[in-house]
């Protein structure tokens, strides 16, 4: 197991972009299954730096996001990357969760806020984190844990007075302690520099890395982009509404799109590209040898 802050390191040195991928914790033992035998291993294959676990929204996957850190720590020997979120958990809780992760062999926490279930809105549970950057400092006091954090290139969609103001709060949150942001998914690479630039500017000097999907379907990409607020710009859009009833075509557009954002975003100089995999590892396995990655 390595610290993720380390492997960044690295590969900065290696001049050698990183590549991560994000997954869910399945709700089927067939899913679970599908994970662990075939796409992971698959992943795995292509030349993969580290894996991510979400946290279900208000912990609902707790137990199956330690399960599958567990397993891809110790049998599959991949550096695991777990989620944690603050909705409806104690500080005291949030220390316990710590304390597992770490006994499970991985000191690599994603800190996140999280959002509550079913699109309610969020409130401070007593006795726990308000926001994020107070989840960073208590992790990093805890243990020597690397922490990562997300960040919006589009501001994050609850922050009502606009998107500097909430990246001025993503710089609280690498000044509470965290190593290394990983982006929400993006369409139009020119958000995700103005970003960054804004980010440098502002002395943010940990590794900021873009959040890349692989379309797989047009619903289902405007289901997502709905959800965290990400918009799909007008080009795009027109191309997603032919492609409205085929989603094997949408898929093989999903990877030209995303290996032609990757091309730009490698030739600008990021870190790495984290894939929001869904679980698959087809499309994303395609873009990564597009880029002659894999
Ligand atoms: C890479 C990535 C992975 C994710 N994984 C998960 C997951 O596994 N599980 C899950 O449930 N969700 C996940 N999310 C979604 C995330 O939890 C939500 O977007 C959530 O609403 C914001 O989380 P945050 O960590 O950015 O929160 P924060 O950084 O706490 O920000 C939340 C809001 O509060 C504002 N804010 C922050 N600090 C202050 C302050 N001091 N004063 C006033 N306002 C402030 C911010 O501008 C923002 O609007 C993920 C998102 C990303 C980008």
């Amino acid at each position: 197991m390595r610290l993720i802050r380390d492997i960044y390191a690295q590969r900065a040195a290696e001049r050698r972009p990183v590549v991560s991928f994000e997954v869910f914790p399945p709700k089927t033992e067939e899913g679970d299954h599908n994970l662990l035998e075939k796409t992971i291993p698959a992943l795995l294959q292509a030349r993969s730096d580290y894996c991510s676990v979400t946290y279900g929204a208000g912990g609902s996957t707790r137990e199956k996001t330690l399960m599958l850190v567990e397993q891809m720590t110790r049998r599959h020997q991949l550096t695991a990357l777990a989620h944690l979120t603050c909705v409806n958990h104690t500080r005291e809780q949030v220390g316990e969760l710590l304390d597992r992760i770490q006994a499970l062999g991985c000191r690599n926490i994603l800190a996140l806020r999280g959002d509550p279930p079913n699109g309610a809105e969020f409130s401070t549970t007593p006795g726990g984190f308000e926001y994020a950057a107070q989840l960073v400092e208590f992790a990093r006091a805890r243990g020597d844990f690397s922490v990562g954090v997300a960040g919006f290139p589009e501001g994050h969609i609850a922050c009502k007075p606009g998107k500097f103001v909430d990246w001025r709060h993503l710089q609280t949150k690498v000044e509470a302690g965290a190593d290394f942001i990983i982006t929400q998914l993006f369409f139009d690479n020119a958000d995700f520099f103005e970003f960054r630039d804004h980010l440098a500017r502002a002395g943010v000097r940990v590794p900021i890395v873009p959040g890349v999907i692989s379309i797989l379907s047009a619903t289902q990409i405007r289901r997502f982009t709905q959800l965290c607020g990400a918009k799909i710009p007008p080009a795009l859009g027109a191309r997603l509404a032919q492609l409205e009833h085929d989603d094997a075509a949408a898929a093989e557009f999903g990877i030209e799109y995303a290996s032609q954002q990757c091309r730009e975003l490698l030739a600008a100089g990021v870190p790495g590209l984290h894939f929001y995999s869904l679980n698959k590892s087809a499309s994303t396995l395609r873009v990564l040898r597009n880029l002659g990655l894999s």
